[in-house]
């Protein structure tokens, strides 16, 4: 990796997590990268910098647009469904992922990406004024933007507003710690089940991930849920499919959901055709003949690979026809309306009607 170097005029916040090295270097500690910098670089994910001797955030308080999404779009299928999130990003990446659906943002070079200031305060009361229930960072990885991020989640807690993380999960275990504090959600993209395609498509080490994913289950109350992209011929065989799914149930149980979400040709990998809607269903049937009780389709029309099913009796608990609900059968205890049988996620007694709308927002407007 060669560190960019960092323009004179752009201020940073001071940034965490990071030592000096006997050879003079910055070593920042926030992710797996272990970024080793002189003055005046960047690291790879772009956004953090050694400034006069000090690793420093370059985006905070910046971001590059604000959206209010359904919640399924994350995607999070059992955290207060039918609601509405008012979700962005920032600029940067700690992955390099050739096949990236955001790469606009995520490997943007130029601060024209972000064109709007946004304070913390700014960001909670937005998300008030528009009937938000969350705050999602998405759009690119929080975890390079951590000290924002952050923030951001406090001031969304002092108002009553939920906080949202999707992320790659690639992220140290000190840092872990913290971010993860803040956040009520997550959706953790595991892209791949071999370390051969993290390193060949992602520049990157499957253990990381997976390690979040452990600490999110057995340390945590964060509510999250799992998401595979599906790529023809990169990592779409049945026998890969299965074993991410028995390490899923050997590790973090039955009732983490899964979504397996089709690939369309973008950034460095326009060579590959757009996932066959075949190779998620039948993703989707391995899954849950393994065992895991919560498994979807995405980014293709499928209601039945899209709807919430009970896992005991199989009547369908939340209907999907895209981001819309289409039904509704739990009950105000989060059981299953027919059986009984209580259904895993963060519920309130009924759902939301957002639907599949999405609005772009600033987050300064007044109405
Ligand atoms: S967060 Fe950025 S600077 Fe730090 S190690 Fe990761 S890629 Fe490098």
């Amino acid at each position: 990796m060669t560190p960019g170097r960092v323009e004179q005029s752009v201020i940073g916040v001071p940034g965490r997590y990071w030592h000096r090295l006997e050879d003079g270097r910055v070593q920042c500690d926030l992710c797996p990268r272990y970024c080793k910098l002189h003055e005046g670089q960047r690291g790879l994910c772009f956004v953090r910098a050694r400034q006069h001797d000090q690793m420093v955030l370059t985006t905070y308080g910046r971001s590059s647009g604000f959206c209010i999404d359904p919640i399924e779009k994350k995607p999070l299928n059992h955290f207060l469904p039918g609601t509405s999130v008012l979700s962005f990003g920032t600029a940067g990446c700690n992955l390099t992922c050739k096949f990236c659906q955001n790469w606009d943002i995520s490997k943007a070079r130029a601060f024209d990406r972000l064109q709007e200031q946004a304070s913390p305060s700014a960001i909670a009361a937005a998300a008030v004024r528009n009937g938000c229930r969350s705050v999602a960072f998405t759009y690119n990885d929080p975890v390079i933007f951590l000290e924002y991020a952050v923030d951001v989640a406090q001031a969304c807690r002092g108002r009553g507003i939920k906080t949202v993380a999707v992320s790659a999960g690639y992220i140290t275990p000190e840092p872990r710690i913290e971010f993860f504090r803040h956040m009520d959600a997550a959706n953790i993209d595991l892209k791949g089940f071999t370390d051969g395609f993290y390193k060949n498509l992602c520049t990157g080490k499957l253990a990381p991930v997976l390690e979040t994913l452990e600490y999110l289950k057995h340390e945590t109350n964060v509510w999250f849920e799992i998401t595979t992209l599906l790529i023809p011929g990169e990592n779409d065989t049945p026998q890969e499919i299965e074993a991410e799914s028995r390490w899923v149930i050997d590790h973090l149980g039955r009732d983490v959901p899964l979504h397996f979400t089709a690939f369309h040709p973008d950034w460095k990998m326009t060579d590959r055709p757009p996932t066959p809607p075949a190779t998620l269903i039948t993703a989707r049937r391995i899954a849950m003949e393994a065992g895991i009780r919560y498994v979807y389709t995405g980014n293709v029309h499928d209601p039945a690979g899209q709807t919430t099913y009970c896992h005991a009796c199989g009547a369908a608990l939340v209907g999907r026809d895209w981001y819309d609900l289409t039904s509704w059968n739990l009950s105000a205890d989060c059981g299953c309306s027919a059986c009984g049988a209580p259904c895993a996620g963060v519920f309130d007694a009924t759902h939301g009607s957002w639907g599949r709308r999405r609005w772009s927002v600033s987050v300064h407007d007044a109405s």
